[in-house]
């Protein structure tokens, strides 16, 4: 999978971080699909409460409310336009999943709730004002692999 970031999000993902300093914050990507397994992230939301130095808590509520604020703005379009995942920081680790992350985002595909066929976990980090970012698919059916990250030109 390939998923394209939109370089204004960046920008505004890029002050978030180094607003938060050593505190993990995250959010969550929504886009458009271009292709079966090309996804262009046109919003990613960055939550109000911060996390700690080590762990990222996601607020409910704010998705919910997020999400609908997206699937509002893109016309309820959701073959073309949906949840992509979810993306948190790691600004004393590397931009790598933990085994916490990694079990939080099994749950998240497995749950009888979960609506989407995929979700995306990025994670992002600061280094000397340089913006690092790692990418995992994660399905339902325990599919797992590395996704590709470009921004849009
Ligand atoms: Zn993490």
């Amino acid at each position: 999978m390939q998923l394209k970031l939109s370089p204004s999000e960046l920008v505004s993902l890029t002050t978030a971080l180094k607003r938060a300093g050593d505190k993990e914050i995250g959010g969550q990507l929504f886009g458009e699909q271009i292709e079966p397994s090309h996804f262009r992230v046109s919003t990613m939301t960055i939550q109000t409460k911060v996390g700690t130095f080590s762990r990222f808590f996601v607020d409910l509520l704010q998705a919910v409310r997020d999400a609908a604020r997206f699937f509002d703005r893109t016309r309820h379009q959701y073959n073309r336009y949906n949840y992509i995942g979810e993306w948190h920081s790691h600004p004393s680790f590397e931009v790598l999943p933990s085994g916490v992350d990694i079990q939080s985002m099994r749950d998240l595909v497995r749950d009888p709730d979960f609506k989407g066929s995929f979700a995306v976990l990025m994670i992002v980090r600061l280094r000397a004002d340089k913006l690092e970012a790692g990418a995992w698919l994660f399905d339902p059916r325990g599919f797992e692999r590395n996704v590709k990250l470009e921004t849009d030109a």
